[in-house]
Parts: C-alpha cells; sequence; structure tokens
C-alpha cells in the first residue's frame, strides 16, 4: 500500500472551476508531481496533513482525479488546506502527506449535494486525523525540512 504518501511541489494555478468560490479552494499541484504518483493511487478523496513553505502544518483534503485539461487521461492532485490564509499562496511551495482515503468520486446531482460532499469530507478528515496514529505524521521531520 502507498500510503503514507509524502508529496511536495509549486502550487500552480488550476482551470479556475471556481473552486474559491464555492468557499473551497484547492490548491493544484504540477504536472511532474501527479506523475510521480504510485499507480495504485486511485482517483478518490485522501485526508492528510499540509503545510505551505516553512509554515504551520495543518489537516487538509485531496482530490485525486482525471484531469479534464488531458481529456481525463491524466491525473490530478487538488489540495484543500483545511485552514483560513490570509492571501493566496500560488508559487509557493506546499508540502502534504497523505494518510487515508475516504471515498471513491462521484459526480453530484447539483452544486448544494457536491458542497455537501465535500464539508462532509472535511468533517471525517479532521477527526480520523486525531487518531494517534496520524497525529505522529504531523510531526514528521518532512514537515520541519520544508524547504
Ligand atoms: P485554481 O483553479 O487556480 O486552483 P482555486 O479557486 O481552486 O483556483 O483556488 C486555489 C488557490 O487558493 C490556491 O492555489 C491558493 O493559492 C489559494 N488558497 C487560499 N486558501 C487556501 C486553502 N485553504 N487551501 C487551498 N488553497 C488555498
Ligand atoms: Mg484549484
Amino acid at each position: 500500500k502507498s500510503l503514507p504518501y509524502f508529496s511536495r511541489g509549486e502550487v500552480i494555478r488550476g482551470f479556475g472551476r471556481g473552486s474559491k468560490e464555492l468557499g473551497i479552494p484547492t490548491a493544484n499541484f504540477p504536472d511532474a508531481v501527479v506523475d510521480n504518483l504510485p499507480a495504485d493511487m486511485g482517483t478518490g478523496i485522501y485526508f492528510g496533513w499540509a503545510c505551505v513553505g516553512n509554515g504551520d502544518v495543518y489537516k487538509m483534503v485531496m482530490s485525486i482525479g482525471w484531469n479534464p485539461y488531458y481529456k481525463n487521461t491524466k491525473k490530478s492532485m487538488e489540495t484543500h488546506v483545511i485552514h483560513t490564509f490570509k492571501e493566496d499562496f500560488y508559487g509557493e511551495i506546499l508540502s502534504v502527506v497523505m494518510v487515508g482515503y475516504i471515498r471513491p468520486e462521484r459526480s453530484y446531482s447539483s452544486l448544494e449535494a457536491l458542497i455537501e460532499a465535500i464539508n462532509n469530507d472535511i468533517e471525517e478528515a479532521k477527526m480520523k486525523l486525531e487518531l494517534p496514529e496520524h497525529l505522529k505524521l504531523r510531526d514528521d521531520n518532512f514537515f520541519t525540512s520544508a524547504p
């Protein structure tokens, strides 16, 4: 199994699919980072820890999905950090560790249903990350040695 999975890369611009307008901004990784994902890392929603630059480590949820830009032949990785930042952080280095899997990708009948699902994911992530086995990864060297 590939979890926990550590990953780091520059935050790039996504397609502006309006995640921020939904109140759920997602920081996108460049192709090179996504290409490094193990083949068995399936699409869906993951949870874990994240830090921007050498800032604090926060809880996060990540969506691994099929990237429409590449006609759904390539994956994308989008991280929502569970924290309110004062400013955007495009161009900064985002470090993440994915520690668990929440659910597969689904399509939703309405925007409201989608937002509700994401908010449920966030609540599940917050709760599961309090388990000692997951909490210990927050203090991993990987974050203290962030570039
Ligand atoms: P894009 O399509 O460019 O990814 P989004 O609407 O998804 O646009 O917004 C993502 C951007 O919002 C991130 O790249 C980051 O700079 C900023 N941002 C602010 N707060 C957060 C957060 N809590 N989690 C993720 N990104 C955030
Ligand atoms: Mg995004």
